[in-house]
């Protein structure tokens, strides 16, 4: 049985990560997604919130399974009985990135190897932190993220101007 394990911050969830999600539960018998609480990044969703919106848009995948941590990737791989990590490249900036990561973790756990799958041409450019700045100005974003992800960061921003009207 292979297990991997896909982390990140999925704040939220976008159309690219997803086609990764399909990708690589393919590639793998038992596909766990790791939701990290990154205390360097402050969120717009709650870890809670980031892991159900990945549930709902992965639920026809029986055999990927999405839970929250925190602390060390190479700690979640292994308490999942994880031999690989799976990550997403969309452009060389990543590269740099994610091969000094991938380094860094083999030092770590030997026995956890990374696997990188290249992005679906048509998700490249898309990125979580984009898809929030272009949602703040009012932007388009139906084709970053699924409809009822939309909804969830339409809602935020609504929220979030309520708060900052009040102060
Ligand atoms: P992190 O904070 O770990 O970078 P992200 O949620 O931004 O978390 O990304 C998680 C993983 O998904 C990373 O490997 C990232 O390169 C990959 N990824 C993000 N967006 C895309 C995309 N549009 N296409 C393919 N991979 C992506």
């Amino acid at each position: 049985m292979k297990t991997a394990i896909y982390p990140g911050s999925f704040d939220p969830v976008t159309y690219g990560h997803l086609d990764i999600i399909e990708r690589s539960s393919k590639l793998f018998d038992r596909l766990v997604i790791g939701v990290l609480l990154n205390v360097q990044k402050v969120p717009m969703f709650t870890l809670e919130e980031r892991v159900e919106m990945i549930k709902k848009e992965t639920a026809h995948l029986p055999n990927v399974e999405v839970k929250d941590f925190s602390g060390l990737t190479v700690d979640f791989a292994r308490e999942n009985g994880a031999g690989f990590m799976v990550r997403g490249l969309r452009a060389v900036t990543d590269f740099e990135y994610e091969l000094q990561l991938s380094h860094t973790n083999r030092e770590l756990a030997p026995d956890v190897d990374t696997v990188f799958l290249t992005t679906g041409l048509k998700y490249g450019y898309i990125s979580s932190s984009v898809t929030k700045e272009i949602a703040y100005f009012g932007g388009d974003i139906t084709k970053f993220v699924p409809p009822a992800v939309e909804e969830r960061i339409k809602e935020k921003l609504a929220d979030g101007g309520k708060k900052s009207e009040q102060n």
